[in-house]
């Protein structure tokens, strides 16, 4: 066992490192308060890389692995405080690593050197007005006619609607499959005839757009279609694994940025004649976030290594025991993160209410998935339940 970096992983998580602080940091405000990513930021993830850096090369990627990309998302979590780039990075590299892997030749060739050059954006689409949860009832449905599928029903609080009409691209988008038992995995361009959009207002990560998209016989070339016919849900799950483990590495970087501005301001700020950091009440409060946050980064490390070590390779076994330490992660990172985010806005008292400190941007990135972006905290404890009690005991529904 080695819990060292490669020099490969080191020298890439100090490229990222500077790349949050140079280019990230100086943007978020920016990033909050126009509702979007500059094209030049977007450009300069591009450059070096970071727009789906799993995909293979021959697509336009890094080929890299879950482990570098899991060190570059806790990097842009903390370079982007408010967490829309840490989300659009995520999403790309999940699910175009979903795409390059299940994928046709055509489609591939077709949208991943678009998404790797930043012309494009690739989400993903379970989510409906009627729930997100349960995705078992999900009413949307492909049919296939003639050369393609015709696609109908509703979506809905899906990440980078606007980004995708602005840019290029669509979501995975899962769908009942009409023809027979089982689901579709589709990739839907959002800017096909027949599909209407709807823009949400969120409370947080501002600077990427959440909105529902409805589709009125919506048709899709074969093409489109991602792995086999009516084994859609198999892959959603399979891209779950993988960007839940993105999201909670995010949440690191966003946790340990908290942390330290914490520190820094508690080693200056004087009460009662010193600094508040010589007083035991808040030393403690700052060792047990240190230690949460730690204790979720390496298992979040350890979520990649095992993707790395058998979902990359397409083995399926260890697969409950992935399943468990994703849901675990996923659970504890957004919880680790708000909460440090939360205990050191008050660390700052007043100050930490405004938005001069910044740490609100923070608190509002977060909560989304706290709510339930890439699964609702519940969720990874009914996963848990399951693979804990066993599947025969809790089955699935
Ligand atoms: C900012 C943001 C971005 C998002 N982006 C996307 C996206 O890109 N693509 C996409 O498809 N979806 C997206 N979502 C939706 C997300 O996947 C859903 O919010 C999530 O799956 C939960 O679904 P729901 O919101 O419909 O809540 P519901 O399914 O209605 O659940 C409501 C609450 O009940 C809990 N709950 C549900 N079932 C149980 C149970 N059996 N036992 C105990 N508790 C339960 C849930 O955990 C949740 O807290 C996004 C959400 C947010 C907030």
């Amino acid at each position: 066992m080695d819990f060292a970096l490669s020099p490969e992983e080191a020298a890439f998580q100090e490229a990222v490192r500077k790349f949050g602080d140079k280019v990230l940091r100086p943007h978020e405000r920016q990033i909050d308060s126009e509702g979007r990513i500059p094209d030049a930021v977007l450009q300069e993830m591009a450059r070096l890389g970071l727009l789906s850096p799993l995909v293979p090369p021959e697509y336009g990627g890094l080929g890299a692995s879950a482990v570098l990309t899991e060190l570059a998302a806790e990097e842009i979590g903390r370079g982007d405080f408010s967490m829309a780039t840490a989300v659009f990075y995520l999403l790309e590299a999940g699910w175009g690593w979903t795409l390059s892997q299940h994928g046709t030749d055509e489609a591939k060739r077709e949208i991943l050197p678009a998404v790797t050059a930043g012309k494009a954006f690739l989400g993903i689409a379970t989510t409906e007005p009627g729930g997100g949860s349960d995705l078992g009832n999900m009413r949307t449905e492909s049919r296939r006619e003639g050369d393609g599928y015709v696609l109908r029903g509703e979506k809905a609080f899906l990440t980078g609607v606007e980004e995708a009409k602005r840019l290029g691209g669509g979501h995975l988008t899962l769908t009942h499959n009409r023809n027979g038992s089982g689901f579709n995995f589709l990739y839907v361009p959002t800017n096909s005839p027949g599909i209407a959009s709807q823009k949400f207002e969120n409370m947080g990560r501002m600077g990427i757009s959440t909105g529902g998209l409805t589709y009125a016989d919506v048709r899709l070339p074969l093409r489109y279609r991602v792995g086999e016919e009516g084994k859609g849900f198999q892959y959603a799950m399979e891209g779950f694994q993988v960007a839940r483990t993105f999201v909670s590495a995010a949440c690191v970087g966003a946790a340990e940025r908290a942390l330290e501005t914490g520190i820094g301001w508690i080693k200056e700020r004087q009460a009662f004649g010193q600094p508040l950091g010589k007083f035991e009440g808040i030393q403690f409060e700052m060792a047990d976030l240190y230690t949460q946050i730690e204790a979720v980064k390496w298992q979040c490390r350890r979520a990649a290594w095992l993707i790395d070590q058998h979902v990359m390779k397409g083995d399926p076994s260890h697969r409950s025991e992935i399943d468990k330490v994703v849901a675990s992660v996923k659970l504890t990172a957004p919880q680790v993160a708000f909460d440090t985010v939360r205990r050191v806005m008050m660390w700052f008292g007043a100050a930490g209410y405004t938005k001069d400190v910044g740490l609100e941007l923070g608190f509002r990135g977060i909560m989304s998935y706290m709510v339930g972006a890439e699964g609702g905290l519940n969720i990874m404890r009914i996963i848990l339940g399951r693979e804990l009690l066993g599947k025969e005991f809790v089955p699935y529904k």
